[in-house]
């Protein structure tokens, strides 16, 4: 079959051919239709410090996916051959007091797909039939493949409660972008994003933001005070830059809830004393929960949650080039790769 591989320690991705994946008795394979690029996907083709002590090469990699079930798995019950699927790209060890207490996303055995492990950016992609997804039939495609960045960021805003709050996102990437949607889905009041990208802010408005501040040109305070905020009650971090961490926390008022989901460098500093004295809450924030994230992002799906502005781009895979190009070049937010025609 053809998978875009890290094939070498170096910058780059190439589509390759590689062995089709043998099915498990616990597994099912998936035809994969579509796929799409994450920020992580960026990294490993960089080939920067954090994908070299991580990324086994060669391996395939990706991990937002869609397809179709082609094989099952012998001890596999519960789902059909040409079920639409996607799935959880963490695999969890079922066994330790996290798995088994419910809380999956806190097994410290986790493995990723298409980063510990082979991954969906290829023809077809095993994973186990109990981290498959089996979607609506009024999913659209294009969403069914990015449902991973979305239950980041779905995961991300159910943090806190945000009916009636007034939100602060900082970073407008795709996972900020969706939190827009998501957060005012869920009611918030007034949501204000920054970035440093007006493309990308342009979209985070798509979205239904309030506010979309350039922090290289507008002044936060003055914002707020216009919206009449004196301090947001939730803060989620979206961005991994330290600037933008402080000035979330600056911003922030008196008994705020904060979620960092953006990573920043090791030994990033923050004003402690806002956090003391403001009374905050921060939590960090891995991946998405297994699997009620999912069950709600699917039913504010089906009742309304538009992510039309930021699907920017369909790539046909063998163009896989321009398509990491385009995720680049910061005038994009996500990248659809269509694998339906090899
Ligand atoms: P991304 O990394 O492209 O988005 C980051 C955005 O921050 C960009 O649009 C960039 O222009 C903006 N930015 C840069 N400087 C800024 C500043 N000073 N103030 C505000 N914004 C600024 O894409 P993403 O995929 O949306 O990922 C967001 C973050 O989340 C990244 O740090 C990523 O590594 C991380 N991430 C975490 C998880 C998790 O499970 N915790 C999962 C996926 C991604
Ligand atoms: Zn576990």
């Amino acid at each position: 079959m053809k998978a875009l591989v890290k094939a070498l320690p170096e910058k780059g991705i190439w589509l390759e051919e590689v062995n089709e994946p043998v099915c498990a008795d616990d597994h099912v394979v998936i035809q994969i239709e579509k796929t799409a690029i994450c920020g992580t996907d960026m990294h490993i083709y960089h080939w920067d410090e954090w994908a070299q002590k991580t990324i086994p090469v060669p391996m395939v990699v990706g991990h937002e996916f869609y397809g179709k079930i082609v094989t099952l798995g012998r001890a596999v019950s519960g789902l059909k051959l040409g079920q639409r699927v996607s799935g959880e790209g963490h695999l969890v060890c079922g066994i330790c007091r996290f798995c088994r207490t419910g809380q999956g996303h806190l097994c410290p055995q986790t493995k990723g797909v298409g980063v510990n492990r082979s991954g969906a950016f290829a023809q077809f992609l095993s994973i186990p039939a109990c981290n498959v997804v089996t979607l609506p039939d009024d999913l659209k495609d294009d969403y069914a493949a990015i449902l991973d960045p979305l239950g980041n960021a779905t995961h991300c805003v159910l943090t806190y409660d945000v009916l009636g709050e007034d939100v602060l996102i900082t970073g407008a990437g795709p996972i900020g972008m969706m939190a827009v949607a998501v957060a005012r889905h869920c009611g918030a009041r007034r949501i204000v994003i920054t970035d440093v990208n007006p493309f990308r802010l342009n979209l985070a408005l798509q979205m239904g933001a309030d506010r979309a501040v350039n922090v290289l040109h507008d002044d936060l305070p003055s914002v707020m005070k216009d919206l009449a905020i004196d301090g947001f009650s939730v803060g989620l971090e979206m961005s991994g830059q330290p600037k933008a961490l402080n000035q979330l926390i600056q911003a922030m008022g008196h008994g705020g809830g904060v979620a960092l989901l953006g990573i920043p460098p090791n030994h990033t500093a923050i004003e402690w004393h806002q956090v003391i004295f403001k009374c905050l809450r921060i939590q960090g924030i891995y991946g998405r929960k297994m699997y009620s994230t999912w069950y709600k992002m699917m039913a504010m799906l089906q009742s309304g949650l538009n992510l039309d502005p930021i699907i920017t781009h369909h790539i046909d895979v063998q163009d896989f080039a321009l398509g990491f190009q385009t995720m680049d070049s910061g005038e994009s937010g996500k990248v659809i790769l269509d694998w339906s025609k090899l």
